[in-house]
Protein backbone atom coordinates (compact mmCIF):
# COMPACT_ATOMS: atom_id res chain seq x y z
CA UNK A 1 0.00 0.00 0.00
CA UNK A 2 1.24 3.27 -0.76
CA UNK A 3 0.56 6.46 1.47
CA UNK A 4 0.61 9.58 -0.59
CA UNK A 5 1.61 12.82 1.32
CA UNK A 6 2.12 16.19 -0.51
CA UNK A 7 5.10 17.95 1.14
CA UNK A 8 3.93 20.29 3.70
CA UNK A 9 4.31 24.31 2.38
CA UNK A 10 6.65 24.83 5.88
CA UNK A 11 9.43 26.67 4.64
CA UNK A 12 13.03 25.20 4.18
CA UNK A 13 15.76 25.44 6.60
CA UNK A 14 18.34 27.28 4.56
CA UNK A 15 20.93 27.60 7.49
CA UNK A 16 23.98 24.91 7.27
CA UNK A 17 22.07 22.23 9.43
CA UNK A 18 20.09 24.41 11.60
CA UNK A 19 16.64 23.32 13.01
CA UNK A 20 14.00 24.94 11.31
CA UNK A 21 13.07 28.68 12.45
CA UNK A 22 16.25 29.60 13.74
CA UNK A 23 16.55 33.29 13.15
CA UNK A 24 19.88 33.00 11.91
CA UNK A 25 18.70 31.31 8.60
CA UNK A 26 17.72 34.77 7.38
CA UNK A 27 21.38 35.92 7.50
CA UNK A 28 22.72 32.68 5.83
CA UNK A 29 19.85 32.95 3.06
CA UNK A 30 20.82 32.73 -0.70
CA UNK A 31 18.27 34.34 -2.27
CA UNK A 32 19.01 32.39 -5.53
CA UNK A 33 18.24 29.01 -3.72
CA UNK A 34 14.15 28.05 -3.60
CA UNK A 35 13.38 26.87 0.15
CA UNK A 36 12.86 23.66 -1.71
CA UNK A 37 14.67 22.91 -4.71
CA UNK A 38 13.28 20.38 -7.27
CA UNK A 39 15.36 17.42 -8.45
CA UNK A 40 13.34 14.99 -10.65
CA UNK A 41 10.31 16.62 -9.53
CA UNK A 42 10.70 15.98 -5.62
CA UNK A 43 11.08 19.10 -3.33
CA UNK A 44 14.62 18.75 -1.57
CA UNK A 45 14.06 19.87 2.19
CA UNK A 46 17.68 21.12 3.90
CA UNK A 47 19.19 21.77 0.54
CA UNK A 48 22.23 23.16 2.07
CA UNK A 49 22.52 20.52 4.84
CA UNK A 50 26.11 19.32 4.91
CA UNK A 51 25.86 15.40 4.73
CA UNK A 52 29.39 14.64 4.03
CA UNK A 53 31.55 17.54 6.44
CA UNK A 54 34.77 16.07 5.39
CA UNK A 55 33.75 17.14 1.45
CA UNK A 56 31.41 19.54 2.30
CA UNK A 57 28.74 18.21 0.26
CA UNK A 58 25.07 19.11 0.85
CA UNK A 59 21.96 17.23 0.63
CA UNK A 60 21.21 19.09 -2.66
CA UNK A 61 25.18 17.51 -4.01
CA UNK A 62 23.90 14.41 -3.13
CA UNK A 63 20.13 14.56 -5.01
CA UNK A 64 21.91 16.10 -7.95
CA UNK A 65 24.71 13.23 -7.63
CA UNK A 66 21.64 11.14 -8.25
CA UNK A 67 19.98 12.67 -10.66
CA UNK A 68 23.16 12.73 -12.90
CA UNK A 69 23.93 8.73 -12.69
CA UNK A 70 19.48 8.01 -12.58
CA UNK A 71 19.77 6.03 -16.07
CA UNK A 72 23.07 4.15 -15.04
CA UNK A 73 21.87 3.05 -11.11
CA UNK A 74 17.87 2.44 -11.84
CA UNK A 75 18.50 -1.13 -13.00
CA UNK A 76 20.23 -2.22 -10.14
CA UNK A 77 18.19 -0.58 -7.80
CA UNK A 78 14.51 -0.46 -9.08
CA UNK A 79 11.94 -2.84 -8.77
CA UNK A 80 14.16 -4.76 -6.19
CA UNK A 81 13.66 -5.29 -2.21
CA UNK A 82 16.08 -2.12 -1.15
CA UNK A 83 17.66 -1.95 2.26
CA UNK A 84 18.87 1.74 2.79
CA UNK A 85 21.52 3.43 5.54
CA UNK A 86 19.94 6.46 5.69
CA UNK A 87 21.46 9.26 8.01
CA UNK A 88 18.69 12.02 8.53
CA UNK A 89 21.30 14.46 9.55
CA UNK A 90 23.76 13.36 7.40
CA UNK A 91 27.52 11.70 8.45
CA UNK A 92 27.54 14.25 11.53
CA UNK A 93 24.74 12.44 12.80
CA UNK A 94 23.87 8.65 12.88
CA UNK A 95 23.16 6.52 10.13
CA UNK A 96 21.19 2.92 10.64
CA UNK A 97 20.16 0.38 8.13
CA UNK A 98 16.44 0.27 7.00
CA UNK A 99 14.98 -1.59 5.29
CA UNK A 100 11.14 -1.48 6.07
CA UNK A 101 9.38 0.70 4.94
CA UNK A 102 7.49 1.80 8.05
CA UNK A 103 5.99 5.25 8.28
CA UNK A 104 9.33 7.39 6.86
CA UNK A 105 9.06 6.88 3.10
CA UNK A 106 6.19 7.46 1.13
CA UNK A 107 4.92 7.97 -2.21
CA UNK A 108 6.65 8.00 -5.19
CA UNK A 109 8.66 4.92 -2.55
CA UNK A 110 6.75 1.99 -2.57
CA UNK A 111 6.39 -1.55 -0.56
CA UNK A 112 6.71 -4.61 -1.52
CA UNK A 113 5.24 -7.42 0.79
CA UNK A 114 7.86 -10.34 1.48
CA UNK A 115 7.86 -13.28 3.36
CA UNK A 116 10.99 -13.06 5.55
CA UNK A 117 12.38 -15.36 7.84
CA UNK A 118 11.62 -13.36 10.47
CA UNK A 119 7.50 -12.85 9.48
CA UNK A 120 6.11 -11.01 7.00
CA UNK A 121 8.05 -7.22 6.23
CA UNK A 122 7.06 -4.37 4.17
CA UNK A 123 9.93 -3.61 2.65
CA UNK A 124 11.36 -0.38 0.62
CA UNK A 125 11.02 -0.37 -3.41
CA UNK A 126 11.39 1.76 -5.99
CA UNK A 127 10.18 1.85 -10.02
CA UNK A 128 11.18 5.49 -11.28
CA UNK A 129 13.84 8.27 -10.84
CA UNK A 130 11.29 10.45 -8.85
CA UNK A 131 11.39 7.12 -6.37
CA UNK A 132 15.50 7.20 -6.44
CA UNK A 133 15.48 11.30 -5.97
CA UNK A 134 13.00 10.75 -2.71
CA UNK A 135 15.13 8.63 -1.10
CA UNK A 136 17.61 11.22 -0.92
CA UNK A 137 15.05 13.16 0.40
CA UNK A 138 14.22 10.88 2.92
CA UNK A 139 17.93 10.96 3.82
CA UNK A 140 19.48 7.99 2.45
CA UNK A 141 23.10 7.65 1.94
CA UNK A 142 23.20 4.13 0.82
CA UNK A 143 21.44 1.72 -1.04
CA UNK A 144 21.85 -2.39 -1.19
CA UNK A 145 19.18 -4.15 -3.21
CA UNK A 146 18.56 -7.69 -3.33
CA UNK A 147 20.36 -9.53 -6.30
CA UNK A 148 16.61 -10.65 -7.36
CA UNK A 149 13.86 -8.17 -8.81
CA UNK A 150 10.59 -8.42 -7.39
CA UNK A 151 8.58 -9.99 -9.79
CA UNK A 152 10.65 -12.90 -9.46
CA UNK A 153 12.24 -12.93 -5.91
CA UNK A 154 13.71 -16.36 -5.36
CA UNK A 155 15.81 -16.44 -8.53
CA UNK A 156 18.74 -13.94 -8.74
CA UNK A 157 19.55 -12.08 -11.68
CA UNK A 158 22.95 -11.17 -10.38
CA UNK A 159 25.25 -12.54 -7.76
CA UNK A 160 28.02 -10.78 -5.86
CA UNK A 161 31.15 -12.05 -4.49
CA UNK A 162 32.54 -9.99 -2.10
CA UNK A 163 36.26 -9.52 -1.27
CA UNK A 164 37.35 -8.19 2.40
CA UNK A 165 40.45 -7.83 3.09
CA UNK A 166 41.33 -9.17 6.59
CA UNK A 167 44.00 -6.83 8.37
CA UNK A 168 47.62 -6.14 6.97
CA UNK A 169 46.26 -7.26 3.14
CA UNK A 170 47.62 -4.92 0.87
CA UNK A 171 44.92 -3.57 -2.43
CA UNK A 172 47.21 -5.06 -4.87
CA UNK A 173 46.18 -8.72 -3.29
CA UNK A 174 42.15 -7.49 -3.39
CA UNK A 175 42.44 -6.86 -7.26
CA UNK A 176 44.80 -10.03 -7.68
CA UNK A 177 41.69 -11.60 -5.92
CA UNK A 178 39.29 -10.49 -8.21
CA UNK A 179 40.74 -11.10 -11.45
CA UNK A 180 41.88 -15.02 -10.20
CA UNK A 181 37.38 -14.66 -9.47
CA UNK A 182 37.05 -13.75 -12.60
CA UNK A 183 38.92 -16.92 -13.96
CA UNK A 184 37.50 -18.92 -12.11
CA UNK A 185 34.08 -17.79 -13.13
CA UNK A 186 34.85 -18.06 -16.94
CA UNK A 187 36.22 -21.64 -16.15
CA UNK A 188 32.62 -21.93 -15.48
CA UNK A 189 31.38 -20.73 -18.52
CA UNK A 190 30.41 -17.32 -16.82
CA UNK A 191 31.33 -13.68 -17.91
CA UNK A 192 31.71 -11.53 -14.90
CA UNK A 193 32.34 -7.44 -13.89
CA UNK A 194 33.97 -5.88 -11.18
CA UNK A 195 33.36 -2.40 -8.99
CA UNK A 196 35.05 -1.25 -6.25
CA UNK A 197 32.80 -1.26 -3.12
CA UNK A 198 33.44 2.62 -2.25
CA UNK A 199 34.97 1.01 1.26
CA UNK A 200 38.09 -1.19 1.22
CA UNK A 201 37.15 -4.43 -0.72
CA UNK A 202 35.96 -5.19 -4.27
CA UNK A 203 32.86 -7.05 -5.56
CA UNK A 204 32.66 -9.36 -8.12
CA UNK A 205 29.07 -9.88 -9.92
CA UNK A 206 27.79 -12.23 -12.55
CA UNK A 207 24.94 -11.71 -14.34
CA UNK A 208 21.93 -14.45 -14.20
CA UNK A 209 18.84 -15.18 -16.09
CA UNK A 210 16.95 -15.50 -13.09
CA UNK A 211 16.39 -18.95 -13.63
CA UNK A 212 18.70 -20.97 -10.83
CA UNK A 213 17.22 -20.39 -7.16
CA UNK A 214 19.12 -19.15 -4.10
CA UNK A 215 19.46 -21.91 -2.92
CA UNK A 216 21.68 -23.09 -6.28
CA UNK A 217 23.08 -19.62 -6.61
CA UNK A 218 24.31 -19.83 -2.30
CA UNK A 219 25.56 -23.48 -3.77
CA UNK A 220 27.94 -22.00 -6.53
CA UNK A 221 29.22 -19.26 -5.37
CA UNK A 222 30.15 -21.01 -2.02
CA UNK A 223 32.03 -23.43 -4.13
CA UNK A 224 33.62 -20.76 -6.08
CA UNK A 225 34.78 -19.45 -3.27
CA UNK A 226 35.73 -22.82 -1.09
CA UNK A 227 37.88 -23.40 -4.15
CA UNK A 228 39.83 -20.60 -3.80
CA UNK A 229 40.70 -20.86 -0.57
CA UNK A 230 41.69 -24.73 -0.82
CA UNK A 231 43.69 -23.56 -4.02
CA UNK A 232 45.37 -21.12 -1.97
CA UNK A 233 45.06 -20.82 1.34
CA UNK A 234 47.55 -18.53 2.74
CA UNK A 235 45.58 -16.04 0.66
CA UNK A 236 41.93 -16.55 0.41
CA UNK A 237 39.20 -18.07 3.13
CA UNK A 238 35.77 -18.44 3.65
CA UNK A 239 36.27 -18.18 7.33
CA UNK A 240 33.68 -15.73 9.11
CA UNK A 241 35.90 -15.91 12.10
CA UNK A 242 37.38 -12.52 12.03
CA UNK A 243 40.57 -14.22 13.42
CA UNK A 244 41.05 -16.57 10.52
CA UNK A 245 40.94 -13.41 8.03
CA UNK A 246 44.44 -11.36 9.20
CA UNK A 247 46.77 -11.43 6.53
CA UNK A 248 43.97 -13.20 3.94
CA UNK A 249 40.78 -12.23 1.60
CA UNK A 250 37.26 -13.14 2.89
CA UNK A 251 36.14 -14.08 -0.30
CA UNK A 252 32.68 -14.01 0.69
CA UNK A 253 29.65 -15.29 -0.75
CA UNK A 254 27.07 -15.35 1.59
CA UNK A 255 25.33 -12.11 -0.12
CA UNK A 256 23.57 -14.94 -2.32
CA UNK A 257 21.23 -15.98 -0.51
CA UNK A 258 17.55 -14.96 -0.39
CA UNK A 259 17.40 -11.47 1.49
CA UNK A 260 20.65 -10.87 1.70
CA UNK A 261 22.10 -7.49 0.36
CA UNK A 262 25.16 -6.05 -1.70
CA UNK A 263 25.54 -1.87 -2.18
CA UNK A 264 24.91 -1.20 -5.47
CA UNK A 265 26.88 0.16 -8.35
CA UNK A 266 26.63 3.81 -7.98
CA UNK A 267 25.69 3.80 -4.83
CA UNK A 268 27.07 6.29 -2.38
CA UNK A 269 28.78 5.68 0.45
CA UNK A 270 28.58 6.45 4.23
CA UNK A 271 32.02 7.14 4.74
CA UNK A 272 33.91 10.23 4.93
CA UNK A 273 34.79 10.98 1.89
CA UNK A 274 31.91 10.41 -0.09
CA UNK A 275 33.09 7.33 -1.89
CA UNK A 276 31.03 5.26 -4.33
CA UNK A 277 31.32 1.97 -5.57
CA UNK A 278 32.29 1.66 -9.12
CA UNK A 279 31.60 -0.43 -11.99
CA UNK A 280 35.19 -0.67 -13.81
CA UNK A 281 35.89 -2.88 -16.62
CA UNK A 282 38.85 -5.16 -16.10
CA UNK A 283 41.16 -3.29 -18.11
CA UNK A 284 40.70 -0.02 -15.57
CA UNK A 285 41.55 -2.27 -12.60
CA UNK A 286 44.94 -2.09 -13.45
CA UNK A 287 45.41 1.06 -12.75
CA UNK A 288 43.05 1.13 -9.36
CA UNK A 289 44.83 2.82 -6.46
CA UNK A 290 41.71 1.94 -3.99
CA UNK A 291 37.97 0.75 -3.56
CA UNK A 292 37.78 4.62 -2.03
CA UNK A 293 38.74 6.16 -5.10
CA UNK A 294 35.56 7.59 -6.89
CA UNK A 295 34.04 9.67 -5.06
CA UNK A 296 30.45 11.70 -5.37
CA UNK A 297 33.08 14.69 -6.44
CA UNK A 298 35.15 13.02 -8.57
CA UNK A 299 32.60 10.92 -10.69
CA UNK A 300 31.48 13.48 -13.10
CA UNK A 301 34.78 13.93 -14.71
CA UNK A 302 35.73 10.31 -14.69
CA UNK A 303 31.96 9.53 -16.72
CA UNK A 304 32.96 12.47 -18.95
CA UNK A 305 36.35 10.21 -19.70
CA UNK A 306 35.82 7.01 -19.29
CA UNK A 307 34.54 6.52 -22.89
CA UNK A 308 31.39 3.59 -23.36
CA UNK A 309 29.85 2.26 -19.87
CA UNK A 310 32.41 -0.39 -18.85
CA UNK A 311 28.88 -2.51 -17.46
CA UNK A 312 26.71 -1.64 -20.54
CA UNK A 313 26.38 -5.63 -21.57
CA UNK A 314 25.60 -6.52 -18.04
CA UNK A 315 21.98 -7.57 -18.88
CA UNK A 316 22.25 -8.57 -21.56
CA UNK A 317 24.77 -11.63 -20.79
CA UNK A 318 22.68 -13.82 -21.23
CA UNK A 319 23.65 -17.00 -19.15
CA UNK A 320 22.81 -19.21 -16.03
CA UNK A 321 24.52 -21.48 -13.42
CA UNK A 322 24.42 -25.31 -14.58
CA UNK A 323 24.21 -28.60 -13.30
CA UNK A 324 27.41 -29.08 -14.87
CA UNK A 325 28.88 -26.10 -12.97
CA UNK A 326 27.45 -27.65 -9.17
CA UNK A 327 28.62 -31.06 -10.40
CA UNK A 328 32.41 -29.52 -11.35
CA UNK A 329 32.33 -27.56 -8.18
CA UNK A 330 31.01 -30.16 -5.43
CA UNK A 331 32.09 -33.18 -7.19
CA UNK A 332 28.99 -35.49 -7.22
CA UNK A 333 25.32 -33.55 -6.73
CA UNK A 334 25.85 -31.02 -3.56
CA UNK A 335 23.61 -32.29 -0.43
CA UNK A 336 20.00 -30.89 -0.87
CA UNK A 337 18.62 -28.38 1.62
CA UNK A 338 14.98 -28.54 2.17
CA UNK A 339 14.70 -25.46 0.05
CA UNK A 340 16.94 -26.82 -3.07
CA UNK A 341 15.38 -27.34 -6.63
CA UNK A 342 11.80 -24.81 -5.86
CA UNK A 343 13.45 -22.40 -8.79
CA UNK A 344 11.33 -22.19 -11.94
CA UNK A 345 12.75 -23.54 -14.81
CA UNK A 346 16.44 -24.39 -13.92
CA UNK A 347 16.35 -26.37 -17.92
CA UNK A 348 20.44 -27.50 -17.23
CA UNK A 349 20.18 -28.26 -13.99
CA UNK A 350 17.67 -31.14 -14.21
CA UNK A 351 18.39 -34.09 -12.56
CA UNK A 352 19.76 -32.36 -9.67
CA UNK A 353 16.58 -30.99 -8.20
CA UNK A 354 13.60 -33.42 -9.34
CA UNK A 355 10.95 -31.23 -7.41
CA UNK A 356 7.96 -30.02 -9.04
CA UNK A 357 8.18 -26.32 -10.18
CA UNK A 358 7.71 -24.31 -6.95
CA UNK A 359 4.27 -22.57 -6.98
CA UNK A 360 4.72 -18.34 -5.71
CA UNK A 361 3.67 -17.57 -2.30
CA UNK A 362 0.69 -15.36 -2.11
CA UNK A 363 2.59 -12.50 -0.34
CA UNK A 364 5.20 -12.32 -2.51
CA UNK A 365 3.29 -9.90 -4.80
CA UNK A 366 3.58 -6.43 -4.92
CA UNK A 367 1.09 -4.11 -2.71
CA UNK A 368 0.78 -0.45 -4.55
P1 LIG B 1 33.86 -3.06 2.22
O1 LIG B 1 34.62 -3.10 0.93
O2 LIG B 1 34.38 -1.99 3.11
O3 LIG B 1 33.79 -4.42 2.85
P2 LIG B 1 31.10 -3.58 1.67
O4 LIG B 1 29.98 -2.84 1.06
O5 LIG B 1 31.49 -4.82 0.95
O6 LIG B 1 32.36 -2.61 1.83
P3 LIG B 1 30.66 -5.24 4.03
O7 LIG B 1 30.86 -4.86 5.45
O8 LIG B 1 31.59 -6.24 3.47
O9 LIG B 1 30.69 -3.87 3.16
O10 LIG B 1 29.17 -5.72 3.89
C1 LIG B 1 28.71 -6.39 2.77
C2 LIG B 1 27.24 -6.11 2.59
O11 LIG B 1 26.47 -6.68 3.64
C3 LIG B 1 26.88 -4.63 2.62
O12 LIG B 1 27.09 -4.01 1.38
C4 LIG B 1 25.41 -4.68 3.01
O13 LIG B 1 24.58 -4.85 1.87
C5 LIG B 1 25.35 -5.88 3.91
N1 LIG B 1 25.35 -5.44 5.31
C6 LIG B 1 26.43 -5.18 6.06
N2 LIG B 1 26.06 -4.80 7.31
C7 LIG B 1 24.71 -4.83 7.34
C8 LIG B 1 23.71 -4.54 8.33
N3 LIG B 1 24.02 -4.13 9.55
N4 LIG B 1 22.40 -4.67 7.98
C9 LIG B 1 22.06 -5.07 6.75
N5 LIG B 1 22.95 -5.36 5.76
C10 LIG B 1 24.26 -5.25 6.05
MN1 LIG C 1 32.92 -6.15 1.66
Amino acid sequence: MVKIKKPTPKRSPMGRGKAAGDPNDRVDHKPSMPARPEIAGIGISHPERIVYPESGLTKLDLARYYESVADLIMPFVGNRPLSTVRCPEGLSGQCFFQKHIGSTFTDPVHSITIVESTGIGRCITIDSIPGLIALVQFGVMELHPWGSRNDTLDNPDLIVFDLDPGEVVGFDAVKQAAVRLREELEDQGLKSFVKTSGGKGLHVVVPLRSRADWDQAKQFSQGIAAKMARDEPDRYTVSLSKAKRIGKIFVDYLRNTRGATSVAPYSTRSRPRASVSMPLSWADLRTLRSAGQFTVQNIPQHLRDRGPDPWKEFFKVRQDITAANLRSLHGSPPPKSPKAGRGKGMRAAKGLNSHPPRRAKAADTRTL
